[in-house]
């Protein structure tokens, strides 16, 4: 009987143990299936599982990372070429040893037509003209230098530079010559109509002259403006006075404009 007794304990011991170890077998297995699920679960994309589990997946989507274009230096615009009514090209008389005519206060035609010159260039690219001078300072060009410029350039005008003298110191005004060309005469007439209006010169008119070789010889309509006389000291005096001189440039860059817009 306390055998049997001891082996019935015994058997109870057995089935005791046994049951508890099924149920440390069912809890290890419940414990590494709930890891798989968790992890399973850390790791997962679906919409599902984390409306499931209320997370954000740290996982990072497949989508490629926006990238902020790689912005390339934006070339520098060239400039917007500027609309040109025409080519015009200056030529300020004389230069270097070839002086002109001279007053006896030391004033020399070559002086005096390039800063008329200049400042004809600046209102006329002002005007959107494409100007070149013959002769930019104090140097001698020649006349055939001078009429390759025109033709270098393929200027639609030449308007040539210069100022007047006689031995009659009371001869005074302003006259423009041009040489066998209706186109010239045209383009002289304008100006001087202009010149005139503009500074209330004394009009000796438009005059043709075939002696002057750049006026033959250039290729382009061409004129020589005679913008008063260095012997004259009215003219003179006009000559050298910035307020005149603005007159001179306005008058003959209205002549330019109206001969190239004539149609
Ligand atoms: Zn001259």
């Amino acid at each position: 009987m306390a055998y049997k007794a001891e082996s019935s304990n015994t058997k109870k011991r057995k089935r005791r143990n046994l049951r508890n170890l099924l149920w440390s077998i069912g809890l290890l297995f419940l414990l590494i299936a709930s890891g798989f699920l968790l992890y399973w679960a850390y790791n997962s994309d679906s919409d599902m599982v984390r409306s499931l589990f209320g997370y954000e997946s740290l996982t990072q989507p497949t989508t490629p990372p926006t990238r902020t274009p790689t912005v390339s230096p934006t070339p520098t615009p060239s400039p917007t070429p500027q609309p040109v009514n025409g080519t015009i090209i200056i030529d300020p008389g004389h230069g270097g040893s070839d002086v002109g005519c001279e007053a006896e206060d030391g004033t020399k035609e070559k002086d005096v037509t390039l800063q008329i010159a200049e400042a004809l260039r600046d209102k006329l690219e002002d005007m959107e003209y494409a100007v070149f001078l013959t002769r930019e300072d104090d140097h001698y060009v020649s006349q055939s230098e001078r009429a390759k410029l025109v033709t270098d350039k393929s200027a639609d005008l030449l308007i040539s530079l210069h100022i007047n003298s006689y031995s009659d110191t009371s001869v005074q005004g302003m006259e423009v010559l041009y040489a066998e060309d209706d186109n010239a005469k045209l383009l002289s007439k304008l100006i001087l109509n202009d010149l005139i209006k503009q500074t209330g010169s004394v009009d000796r008119g438009v005059k043709e002259d075939t002696s002057i070789w750049l006026l033959t010889n250039a290729e382009a309509p061409s004129c020589c403006i005679l913008m008063g006389f260095m012997t004259n000291d009215t003219d003179r005096t006009n000559l050298l006075n910035f307020v005149f001189r603005t007159e001179i440039v306005d008058g003959i860059a209205k002549g330019i404009d109206l001969y190239i817009n004539r149609k």
